[in-house]
């Protein structure tokens, strides 16, 4: 028998929940489903519990460069306690998820959910059929198709590790590995990172970028750039890992091996059968998030194919845009005006709005500031090594078009300079804001000197 809905919403996390919600409590017939434990990826394993293990990598870290200076004996991470801290904000999501779920009376289902026509979604034994469907499913790591794949473990198995190898390689030199590197680090672990091309990090500021290289090379990260893996062999209980170097074989021998080489939407779900066009970046939709080869399907967060990149935010603005659409049909857009986004590395990488590059490219007038904050006082009092910063400006009108931030505050800071981009707040008029001393944000007047 198949059961009908108003929505039928597939995957429980930020894209699909808000959505899913905001339709129920306007009086529809609503059903969600997830093929995992209900509450998705930012909040079990993607943002939050990240930010707790990083949260105690960089109390280590600051404790470390106190030494003398205040602080005496070096601290040491007991993994075990970090990952049972952590648990105490993962743990109780998926049954707090569901009971949510139950008190606002939507129906809950649990297995993968595929098109079975382009109304009716199969999960399981069971036959959904939704007027609307919204496919909120996320992203997952990318197929390499290397030998031995099967070898690789993901961002979310590192996050449930109970123990920390002493020995990890990450693949891929993008955020995660990046992220992962600096809490293995500082836990004790060896830790190398292949990267494929020249540059790692590449949706960030380049220079800032060589600058973190250096840094996290100073605390016993091993980067590898230019390197082509081409399997994975395990060997008792360790893994080689091979990969091609400037035409030279190369190899690595280690105790783990964290695929890092990044996400695609995830749409195994037999798309053609309900008439759901995709490409590269996920669901293929018009600026009202709807489908546009199937008017009753719809598609936000990750899995959608839009300009915004796979962030939460994003995520939670594309989920209200397909909610206000559904319940008072299309009338809104979704836009992506600045959208910051930050590396959580120690210290951190920040950046919004133009790279130096496209604001050269462009036709402005535009003016550079870098500045190397090491020697500020907020730095000096943390005992930092390493702060810069490179705003970009538009002479003509004395605008922000991008800021760039590498400092353990940068992810506090870039906040701020999304206002000013957003809302166009021209730099003399920040220049003269009086912000509260002695914070980061009281350096925004120097960082636009
Ligand atoms: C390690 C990591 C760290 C991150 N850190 C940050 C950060 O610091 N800041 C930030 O903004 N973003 C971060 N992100 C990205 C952020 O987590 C995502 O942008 C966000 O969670 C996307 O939400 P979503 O609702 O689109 O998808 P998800 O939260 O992934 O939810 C999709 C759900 O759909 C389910 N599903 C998939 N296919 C099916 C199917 N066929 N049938 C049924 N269910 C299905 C999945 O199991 C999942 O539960 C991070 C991601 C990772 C992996």
């Amino acid at each position: 028998m198949v059961k009908k809905y108003d929505l039928v919403v597939i995957g429980t996390g930020t894209a699909g929940s808000i959505t899913a919600s905001k339709c129920k409590k306007a009086g529809w017939n609503v059903a969600i489903i997830d093929d995992r434990p209900f509450g998705g990826t930012c909040a079990q394993r993607g943002c939050d519990p990240k930010k707790v293990l990083t949260g105690v990598a960089e109390l280590f870290d600051w404790n470390k460069r106190m030494n003398g200076k205040g602080i005496q004996d070096d601290a040491r991470i007991d993994w075990q306690d970090v990952m049972a801290f952590k648990r105490t904000f993962t743990a109780s999501i998926p049954e707090d998820t569901e009971e949510k779920f139950k008190k606002l009376g939507v129906d809950r289902y649990h297995g993968k959910a595929v098109f079975h026509s382009e109304t009716v979604l199969k999960v399981g034994s069971e036959m959904l059929e939704g007027k609307c469907i919204l496919i909120a499913t996320g992203a997952e790591p990318v197929k390499m198709g290397i030998k031995g794949e099967e070898n690789l473990v993901t961002s979310d198995d590192f996050l449930e590790l109970d123990e920390l190898p002493n020995h990890i390689v990450f693949i891929g030199g993008g955020f995660i590995s990046f992220e992962f590197a600096h809490i293995a680090a500082r836990a004790g672990s060896e830790v190398h990172i292949l990267h494929r091309s020249e540059h790692a990090l590449k949706h960030f500021d380049p220079d800032l970028v060589d600058l973190l290289m250096k840094r996290s090379k100073e605390v016993g990260i091993q980067i590898h750039l230019e390197v082509a893996v081409e399997g994975i062999e395990k060997l008792g209980s360790s893994f080689i890992v091979k990969g091609k170097q400037d035409d030279n074989e190369v190899e690595w021998e280690t105790v783990l091996v964290v695929h890092g080489a990044g996400r695609q939407p995830a749409l195994d779900m037999e798309l053609e059968t309900g008439n759901v066009e995709r490409d590269k970046g996920g669901v293929i939709v018009n600026e009202y998030m709807q489908s546009v080869s199937n008017p009753h399907v719809y598609a936000a967060g990750d899995v959608a194919s839009t300009d915004g990149p796979p962030l939460t935010p994003i995520a939670t603005k594309e989920s209200h845009v397909v909610a206000a659409n559904l319940l008072k049909g299309n009338h809104l857009k979704a836009r992506y005006p600045v959208v910051p986004s930050v590396v959580f590395t120690i210290p951190k990488l920040a950046s919004v709005g133009m790279s130096e590059k496209q604001a050269r490219e462009s036709k402005l007038n535009v003016e550079v500031k870098y500045q190397d904050m090491s020697d500020w006082f907020t730095y000096r009092r943390t005992n930092e090594k390493v702060a810069a910063c490179k705003i970009i400006i538009d002479r003509d009108n004395g605008i922000i078009l991008g800021a760039h931030i590498l400092s353990g505050e940068a992810d506090e800071l870039i906040n701020y300079f999304a206002l000013a981009i957003r809302f166009q707040i021209p730099i003399q008029e920040l220049k003269e804001m009086p912000f509260a001393y002695p914070t980061a944000a009281s350096d925004i007047g120097y960082m636009l000197k």
